[in-house]
């Protein structure tokens, strides 16, 4: 690590200004409002990469609609068992936000979600049987309870006009439709979260910093940031206990960087999604586990 005359400490660093840092800070201050938490986000604002909302669909996935979520098994039955888990995750999310929204933290919830309905659509008799049969199955369950389905041209014209438009209405076609589906604005939700934490102690967010190396601490304690203003130029190390890569593509180098074992052999995986998935989950273990508000408060610079 580059030596410098300004060294920051913290309990907590989160590596981006993205939904899954803003989200873990947010429950952080919640279980543990001493922590001592900072984002550190390379651009200039939050939320400008995949969060941003023209940057993703936009879908609150509750699998609804996503139809490899519901694959066919050999006996021709369908397997429920990812979409109800995602369903369920989904589900816990907007009561994490209904909960935000209760205590004022996140001004309304129109900021962010709105009711749009899901579909899925499929052309061709094969198709439309397995559409059928994942229709039979899924409404069944109370999650997906209202489903409906269709094969009628005029009736999936009505629910999705262009999808339609200038078909032959003798070609096969099926659709579901769920008119409890939503469209999430990540990017707002990241700002709304972000604003609330910004009114509490001991909570910080560095824009225009980036997290070039990470070290861990010869005690084992913790971890040496280098985070270069990239205005300035200006090198800084940051003192934290624990860090969290939420840096969305770029977590994998910092990830790399870092040479704990289990970065070891990732490269070649889908490993974003991975690298996001296990870090929250190992680092709400371990900060949840060893419960660092136990420890002496950090400091900031003045
Ligand atoms: C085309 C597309 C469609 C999608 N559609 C959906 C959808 O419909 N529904 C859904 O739920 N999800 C969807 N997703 C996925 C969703 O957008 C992402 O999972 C989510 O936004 C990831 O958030 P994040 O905070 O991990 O990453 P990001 O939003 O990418 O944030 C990472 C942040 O880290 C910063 N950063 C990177 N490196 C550094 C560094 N070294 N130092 C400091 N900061 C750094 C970046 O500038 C960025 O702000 C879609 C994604 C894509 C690409």
């Amino acid at each position: 690590m580059p030596d410098n005359n300004r060294i920051w400490s913290a309990d907590v660093v989160l590596v981006g200004a993205g939904i899954m840092s803003t989200t873990l800070a947010v429950i952080l201050k919640e279980l543990q409002p001493d922590l001592s938490v900072e984002i550190i986000e390379r651009l200039p604002t939050e939320a400008q990469e995949s969060t941003g909302p023209w940057n993703n669909a936009g879908t609150g996935h509750a699998a609804n609609c996503e139809l490899n979520y519901t694959p066919m098994s050999e006996d021709g039955s369908i397997d429920l068992a990812k979409a109800l888990n995602v369903n369920a995750e989904f589900d816990i999310s907007r009561q994490f936000w209904s909960y935000l929204v209760r205590k004022g933290a996140i001004t309304s919830p129109d900021s962010f979600i709105h009711s749009v309905p899901h579909m899925s659509f499929v052309v061709g008799e094969d198709r439309a049987e397995f559409l059928r049969k994942r229709y039979t199955a899924m409404s069944a369950h109370h999650c997906y309870r209202g489903m409906e389905f269709s094969r009628d041209y005029s009736q999936i014209a009505e629910w999705a006009p262009l999808v339609m438009e200038g078909r032959d209405p003798r070609e096969v076609v099926a659709a579901t439709r769920m008119v409890t589906g939503t469209d999430v604005d990540y990017g707002a939700l990241t700002s709304g979260m972000l604003n609330y934490l910004k009114s509490q102690d001991k909570f910080a967010v560095a824009f225009n910093q980036e997290v070039e190396n990470l070290q861990r601490q010869a005690n084992g304690e913790g971890w040496w940031l280098a985070v270069r203003d990239v205005k300035s130029g200006e090198l800084r190390r940051v003192n934290a206990r624990r860090v969290f890569l939420g840096a969305g593509g770029h977590a994998l180098t910092l990830l790399q960087k870092s040479h704990i074992p289990e970065a070891e052999g990732y490269p070649n995986r889908r490993w974003q999604t991975f690298a996001a998935v296990w870090s929250l989950c190992r680092f709400l273990n371990e900060v949840l586990e060893e419960g660092l508000g136990t420890r002496p408060a950090s400091f900031y610079p003045p």
